[in-house]
């Protein structure tokens, strides 16, 4: 099973500017390349992991006549999205949320998951601007910015007050074309041995731009500055700002992501006829004779012409471990080896009886001030939050922190982000919440320095046997969510391509930067 998406050449110019300059939503070439409408009735699949990959995958399989099994060792779907019910103290039900997840204009093939339940998504709701808050008071925003390269960057430097003109004389040039000239291929080739913050020491922004635009591309995915790839970074700028067509902004939930994503997901499933078992987790794979896979779990074993592994990366390589079969191929194993997660992370849910100040953002990205990265105010959009404030006259909080030092204990993680709220937002400074919700994880996966070479791929050496999740290289640039999606998307194709089935178009942001798709050599 080869991967063999190419990524095409920017579209023909139509109106507009975007157009014209190459920078609008592409679909890949080479996705699928399957000619039959439906699989035959007999064939099956197992999918492990019920995350946004494993459902992605589930589902475009199911659609197309597959007969799938879908093995959640967790009780609910969702994987690290999903939600749970918890209790407030006067005994009423909420939703709690193990992440606040961001859904950008720019996750195509994830959006196209979602139009499966909902298709005119009117389930998100635009989030206008979301400020980046910094020491002294300093803000910053990415929002009304044009979203064709350069002008996007042009326009940031020429707007923030963060970067002056002999600020601008004494960045390396080298590293700015290395920014706009972002190429899946050789970017990783050439930075990825190097960490995000031996990039930016070289790019030589003044302190303050650094940590007001970079950290956040950082810490998006889990790390600090030290210890994620100089070129996942640049993937990551480029991804969300500097290729993105539809620009930084992000739509959020009305309701719960168990309530508006995951339940009427799994309604779609059944309806597809996929076989939804949960809590079962999935402890060793075997090849049968005649190439089918057979899986055992802690219930039963099954069989089936293909697989797709779309667990978190702890799961993957306990499954791993514990498969003689997935260590056959030496590239396979040395990738499987190199699985490792991400810092912890926390998710603090904070229910006050007081309001929060009404010009406060309902999402703000934090830099520069400790631990803290981002606060939400789910009460105001979110329909069980906003029910929680009218009820209590108070406001749902929810503060993120990424990156964390993992020998930090809860005590002082939970006594700092409550203090930098107070200072923040003073009108909650002493307020003692009525009742508080802390989850501390770990399981994003890294993105180290010099991890892109092993990095798992949809195809595997396995022919039958596909990897789907946010930890995967997908060859365009994509993080997250989106990449989950993708991934799933993408392993689901590879299993229809072997049956001669269609599979499922995928969409990409122009894959390279704006000087890269000129011809520029990478620096
Ligand atoms: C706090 C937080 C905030 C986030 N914010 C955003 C955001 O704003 N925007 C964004 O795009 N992304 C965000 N993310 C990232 C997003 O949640 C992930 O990228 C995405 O959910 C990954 O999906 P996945 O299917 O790859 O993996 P997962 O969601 O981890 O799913 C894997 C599943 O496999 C199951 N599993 C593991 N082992 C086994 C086994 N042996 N047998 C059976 N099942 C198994 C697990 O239980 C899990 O359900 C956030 C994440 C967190 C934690």
């Amino acid at each position: 099973m080869k991967a063999r998406v190419s990524i095409p050449p920017p579209p023909p110019p139509r109106g507009t500017l975007a157009d014209r300059l190459g920078n609008s939503r592409r679909e890949l070439r080479g996705a699928f390349r399957g000619t039959r409408e439906r699989a035959d009735k007999s064939t099956r699949t197992i999918v492990v992991g019920g995350g946004i990959a494993g459902i992605s995958a589930a589902l475009v399989l199911a659609e197309r006549g597959v007969r799938v099994t879908l093995i959640e060792k967790g009780h609910e779907l969702g994987g690290r999205l999903a939600s749970y019910a918890e209790r407030l103290p006067a005994g009423d039900s909420f939703q709690m949320e193990r992440g606040f997840p961001a859904f950008y204009r720019h996750y195509y093939n994830l959006r196209a998951i979602l139009q499966r339940v909902d298709p005119d998504l009117s389930i998100l709701r635009p989030l206008a601007d979301y400020p980046v808050l910094g020491p002294d008071g300093a803000r910053e925003s990415f929002a009304g910015l044009p979203t064709t390269a350069p002008l996007n960057l042009l326009s940031l430097l020429r707007r923030t007050p963060f970067v002056s003109l002999r600020d601008l004389r004494n960045i390396d040039p080298e590293a700015v074309r290395a920014m706009v000239a972002f190429d899946p291929q050789k970017s990783y080739a050439r930075f990825d041995t190097e960490s995000a913050s031996t990039f930016l020491d070289r790019l030589n922004l003044p302190t303050k731009a650094r940590e007001m635009v970079f950290r956040v591309f950082c810490h998006s995915v889990f790390h600090d500055e030290r210890s994620v790839s100089a070129a996942e970074m640049l993937s990551m700028l480029h991804f969300y700002f500097l290729g993105n067509p539809e620009g930084m902004s992000f739509d959020v939930l009305e309701e719960p992501t168990g309530d508006v994503v995951f339940s009427p997901l799994a309604r779609i499933l059944a309806s597809h006829g996929v076989d939804v078992r949960l809590g079962e987790s999935v402890l060793e794979v075997v090849r049968e004779r005649g190439d089918r896979i057979r899986v055992k779990t802690g219930s039963g074993e099954l069989d089936a012409e293909g697989l797709v592994l779309a667990p978190d990366v702890t799961g993957l390589r306990a499954i791993y471990e514990a498969s003689p079969m997935l260590a056959e191929d030496a590239t396979f194993a040395a990738t499987m080896e190199a699985l490792c997660c991400c810092a912890p992370y926390v998710v603090f849910r904070l229910f006050y009886g007081q309001p929060v100040n009404d010009e406060r953002a309902p999402f703000a990205s934090i830099a520069g001030h400790g631990a803290l990265d981002s606060i939400t105010l789910y009460d105001r959009f979110e329909g069980e939050s906003r029910r929680y404030a009218l009820r209590t006259g108070g406001a749902v909080v929810q503060l993120q922190a990424f990156g964390l030092d993992p020998a930090r204990d809860d005590a002082s993680i939970r006594t700092e982000l409550k203090a930098t709220l107070g200072r923040l937002y003073p009108e909650l400074e002493g307020a003692d919440p009525l009742h508080e919700v802390y989850v501390r994880g770990a399981s994003g996966p890294s993105f180290a320095p010099g991890s892109g070479a092993t990095r798992a791929r949809v195809a595997t050496p396995y022919g039958n046997i596909a990897i789907a999740g946010d930890h995967v290289k997908v060859p365009f640039p994509s993080a997250l969510m989106e990449r989950a999606a993708s991934s799933g998307i993408m392993a689901a194709n590879a299993l229809l391509d072997r049956w001669d089935v269609r599979g499922e178009s995928l969409y990409t942001v122009p894959p390279r930067g704006f000087i890269a798709s000129l011809g520029a050599r990478i620096p």
